[in-house]
Parts: C-alpha cells; structure tokens; sequence
C-alpha cells in the first residue's frame, strides 16, 4: 500500500514507540487526520516539552523538571530511608499507593550478567555514594521480582551489609516476572509492609 509521504511518515514515527506495530500505527496516523489543528498542536507541544525539560535528578535518578526533584526537595520525607527502585515508573507507582514517605533511588536497569549489565552500568555508584553522605537508616530494595531484579537486590544487599545500614525487600505477593509499575497499589502496599530482613 502507497501512502502520501506526510502520512508514512507519520506512520513511521508511531512505529518507533513500544508496542505499536504497522497496523496500530497506520490507524493512530489517520485518527490524527481527523483531530483539530490546535489539539495536534498541542499534541507536538508536548512531545517536544517532555523531551526537552525533564531531566533526571542528580540526586536519586528519578525523571524531573527542576533539580533536585521534588521528592528529594521535600523536608517533610523520612530522609532515613530509601527505597530503590529499577525504573521512574516504579516511583510513580510507588507514590500513587500512598504509604510509603521515604526517598527513593532509581537505578534505571538491573544487573544482568547474560546482557553485559554490571553494577557499574547502572546507579549503583550513585547509591553508594549517597549512602556515605546522608543519615540512612533503611534501604527497601524494591527491584522487580524477575531473576534480574532479585540479583540485583541481592546485590546491593552484600554491598550494603558491612555498613550496618539495614537492607530489606519487599515482599512476594507481587506477579513473579510481573514489573513493579503493574502492581495495584493495595497488593504494593502489602508488598512494602510485609517486606523482610535480607
Ligand atoms: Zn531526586
């Protein structure tokens, strides 16, 4: 099939996100032939906004627009703990459950050895470095309950261990394989509550 250029063009740009294969993407081209100018406008707007003013803070690695984000702005948090995480999503999932009014450290990966992913390669420095400048008392590792995510947790845990820093894990309960973004925020709060001694 010969499409105008415009709209293979524009068929290729939805193709370039996750998920959206040729056909998902031709439908998402022509529906944007019927939106209103201003509301694809807009739509642009935002791609290109998001792109250019949201960084990641120096400090915990989340997705933010002023540095340091928010969350590690915010006086009232429990600055004695921080949960880790392996992705901003994770964050977000953690913040709409509500209970948890800690920091957080996102390392933007995990460890995995058959992909060449090592502790360097992801913030793993980072954290360590943290932990040697600020009062930490706990360290929730609530990396993704995948044979990645609890390798990594197992990591940071013996990393951690002579510090004296405790280091605990969220509980099972959460889909095995499943990512922790998935989770409903109830079954991630039994998760965090019911998280145990590593
Ligand atoms: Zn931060």
């Amino acid at each position: 099939m010969h499409y105008p250029e415009p709209i293979s063009k524009l068929i290729d740009s939805f193709m370039k996100l996750p998920g959206i294969g040729p056909k998902t993407a031709s439908r998402l081209a022509f529906f944007v032939l019927t939106m209103q100018e201003d509301t694809v406008l807009n739509f642009a707007k935002a791609l290109v906004d998001a792109k250019r003013n949201l960084s990641y803070c120096s400090v915990c690695g989340n997705i933010t627009d002023v540095d340091p984000c928010h969350i590690c702005q915010d006086v009232q948090r429990d600055r004695s703990t921080i949960c880790v995480v392996q992705d901003p999503k994770d964050v977000i999932a953690m913040e709409k459950m509500k209970d948890y009014h800690g920091l957080y450290h996102v390392l933007h990966g995990a460890i995995s050895p058959m992909d060449g992913i090592g502790p360097e390669d992801i913030n793993v420095p980072s954290l360590l470095k943290r932990l040697q400048s600020e009062e930490v008392e706990e360290l929730i590792l609530a990396t993704n309950p995948t044979i990645e995510g609890e390798a990594t947790a197992m990591y940071i845990s013996r990393l951690i261990k002579p510090s004296g820093i405790r280091t605990t894990r969220i509980a099972h309960g959460l889909p095995v394989g499943g990512d922790l973004e998935y989770a409903d925020e109830v079954t991630l709060s039994k998760a965090l509550e019911g998280r145990r001694e590593l």
